[in-house]
């Protein structure tokens, strides 16, 4: 089971969206567990858990011994049995590729920023590894772990009805769709306002479909994501033209 657990100042943002639908579900099949602190409770005499930052500026920078506090005991002192992650726009960008690496993990802790962040000295003597969701700036971590716990627990076995699913979608790593946007879909009706499905997606020839489907998924990464197309071509040695 993979095992998480969350810091935050807002435990009422949890489960949120995780605990709906096939996330929900695999929660309750026991695939993965969710527990939640609130960094408050870990401050002695109420003492504040954020602080004016050192050198001037706007904003609050969380507390390195508070948060201290907090991950000593929620790992029973074992901060090295889990990987420890700060969501943050200064961290490494993510990628379905690090998504699928991230989730060979087994217990994992999310520090959930606020206002400023935290600060730097937790960071380096936990040895926590930093993501970010993309270059913008939201107000808290919590919604950018959700997004990372999200990717994370819908590629662990048993979780998605059909894990084909996981082969096809965009940027599959080690499918033939690694790198790639995925093509378009379709459903019912077959015309709709004169508009109608490509012809081929009703043939029932599965060879040709897959034919064009990928070959749509490479039109459309070329049209819009020069850098992803990029990496494909690198991979498959440049063989691979749009037909
Ligand atoms: N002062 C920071 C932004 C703080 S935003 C800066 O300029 O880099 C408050 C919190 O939101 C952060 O501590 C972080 O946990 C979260 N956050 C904001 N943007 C994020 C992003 N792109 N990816 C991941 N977390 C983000």
């Amino acid at each position: 089971m993979l095992k998480i657990k969350i810091i935050t100042l807002f435990p009422d943002l949890f489960p949120g969206q995780l605990g709906v639908s096939i996330l929900g579900e695999a929660l309750k099949k026991k695939i993965w567990s969710l527990e939640v602190f609130n960094l408050r409770s870990y401050s002695k005499d109420s003492q504040r858990v954020d602080d004016e930052p050192y050198g001037g500026g706007s904003g609050m920078v969380f507390r390195p011994d508070i948060l201290a506090n907090a991950i000593d005991e929620i790992t029973n002192n074992q901060p090295d049995d889990y990987q420890i992650f700060y969501p943050s726009p200064r961290g490494e960008l993510l990628n379905q590729k690090k998504i699928v690496e991230f989730a060979k993990n087994t217990s994992m802790l999310f520090v959930c920023g606020r206002f400023e962040g935290i600060d730097q000295r937790i960071i380096e003597a936990y040895n926590i590894a930093e993501f970010s969701i993309g270059d913008i700036v939201i107000s808290g971590g919590e919604l950018a772990a959700q997004i990372f716990i999200d990717a994370v627990v819908r590629t662990l076995p048993n979780v998605l009805g059909n894990s084909n699913s996981l082969i096809e979608e965009s940027f599959a790593p080690n499918s033939e769709y690694e790198n790639l946007l995925e093509y378009p879909h379709y459903t019912r009706p077959a015309i709709w306002r004169g508009l109608e499905v490509p012809a081929i997606l009703r043939s029932g020839n599965h060879q040709q479909i897959n034919l064009w489907r990928l070959n749509e998924s490479k039109v459309t990464t070329q049209q819009r994501r020069s850098d992803l197309w990029q990496l494909y071509k690198d991979k498959k040695g440049n063989k691979n033209e749009c037909n």
